[in-house]
């Protein structure tokens, strides 16, 4: 007897074909990754039902104790894990903690630099139509058009001459490691908060994999289920001087009642990120991003004119420009999700055609990585998406392949 099944078939079908959806392709989006059941079970308790508005121990309501326990935990272990002095763990999502930051912290109409989107920033980091956009003066910085790096010069002269009050450091498709230390003397230059989004990328700076910038920002902003792997959510490291403006920004100032199963939720993926399985996995998700990225620098791919950005990765995904190629970003999107892959379209910088239509792929690994793919598994997914691409492919030989990687790897079997 399923409860779910019985009070609403409808939903209990959209959920079990969205898991068989899961379980039988290969999701290669780089911002996705599959929590573990402990995750899931821990996000689909009792906690949901708990008003808990304020902080452990200083709480709105009665009954907190339990909650207090989980959140108090998920906050411990998020400055341990990362080595910061304050932690928020309240925020529902990476766009709410980036808004509550600049809510604490700026003031309307204040000045500050970001990744332009087109150039792999996101959409909190001044996007016209986001909030950021709309409530702050920004002035987007670039990646530079010879090597497809971030313009660390353009950061310095823009800073100088606009005296931003906030630098926002950090990426949504950019397959390379930002210097933080650079960020941080810019800032200084001109009397700069420094805020590093590190969502994409936090699971590997959990690892060691990937530079911290804890040491670097005065606030790292996170989400939660991407490379880290946990349930969908925000987090907030900052130093223990905004630690007060940073809480009370989240709440009350955003958020009214927080998400305690979620962040019940937190607490496990932030336990899980501090294992030596985590770090392998992330091992792995690394590798098998660079094992894409050769593969795709081969000869019958440039032959295709198939490009990556960058010319490799250092994390956990590969920006393929097909700017050179007779196909659009959104005709390689669907000739590998007709092959059972599912990946998305990406604008490349200066892209020639349409943002819907766009010139590029974000391809990840995290999500396969979790699923138990070995270097000798993404070498052959790297085969099958570099032949994919090539001007004419055998579409079903290829889905033959994909499957055979899915069944390999059984995900979530006792679902
Ligand atoms: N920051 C970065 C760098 C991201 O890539 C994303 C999501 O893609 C977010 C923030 C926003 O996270 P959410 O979708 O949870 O609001």
């Amino acid at each position: 007897h399923d409860p779910l099944a019985a009070i609403d078939p409808e939903i209990a079908e959209a959920v079990a074909a969205e898991l068989r959806r899961q379980q039988s392709t290969l999701e290669m989006i780089a911002s996705e990754n599959f929590a573990p059941v402990s995750v899931l079970e821990a996000q689909g308790s009792v906690l949901t039902n708990k008003y808990a508005e304020g902080y452990p121990g200083r709480r709105y309501y009665g009954g907190c104790e339990y909650v207090d326990v989980a959140e108090q935990l998920a906050i411990d272990r998020a400055k341990a894990l990362f080595g910061a002095e304050h932690a928020n763990v309240q925020p529902h999502s990476g766009a709410q903690a980036n808004t509550a930051v600049y809510f604490a912290l700026l003031q309307h109409g204040d000045t500050i630099l970001g990744l332009d989107l087109a150039h792999g920033g996101h959409l909190t980091h001044g996007m016209r139509l986001n909030y950021s956009g709309k409530t702050l003066n920004v002035v987007p910085y670039h990646v530079r058009a010879e090597d497809g790096l971030v313009d660390m010069d353009e950061v310095a002269t823009l800073a100088a001459e606009h005296r931003p009050k906030m630098i926002v450091a950090g990426w949504s498709a950019y397959p390379r490691q930002l210097d933080f230390a650079a960020f941080r003397t810019v800032a200084d230059s001109v009397g700069a908060l420094l805020m590093v989004d590190m969502a994409h990328f936090a699971g590997l700076v959990a690892a060691g994999l990937h530079p911290s910038p804890v040491p670097y920002a005065d606030v790292v902003t996170t989400t939660t289920h991407k490379t880290l792997g946990g349930p969908r959510g925000g987090l907030i490291l900052a130093r223990e001087e905004y630690g007060k403006k940073i809480n009370s920004a989240v709440f009350p100032g955003m958020q009214g009642g927080p998400l305690e199963h979620v962040i019940a939720a937190k607490a496990v993926a932030l336990k899980v990120a501090a294992s030596q399985e985590f770090r392998e996995r992330q091992e792995r998700t690394v590798e098998g991003a660079r094992l894409l990225a050769d593969r795709l620098l081969a000869e019958d791919s440039a032959k295709a004119g198939v490009k990556v950005l960058t010319g490799g990765t250092d994390v956990h995904l590969v920006l393929v420009d097909l700017v050179d190629s007779e196909l659009t970003g959104r005709d390689a999107e669907d000739r590998l999700h007709g092959i059972g892959i599912t990946v998305n379209r990406n604008a490349v910088p200066g892209d020639p055609r349409p943002p819907m239509v766009t010139s590029g792929l974000r391809i990840g690994t995290p999500a396969l990585a979790t699923r138990g793919f070995t270097s000798e598994d993404f070498a052959e997914v790297a085969d099958i998406i570099a032949l994919a691409l090539q001007p004419s492919y055998d579409r079903d030989a290829l889905a033959a392949r994909a499957k055979d990687l899915a069944d390999k790897h059984p995900l979530y079997p006792d679902l």
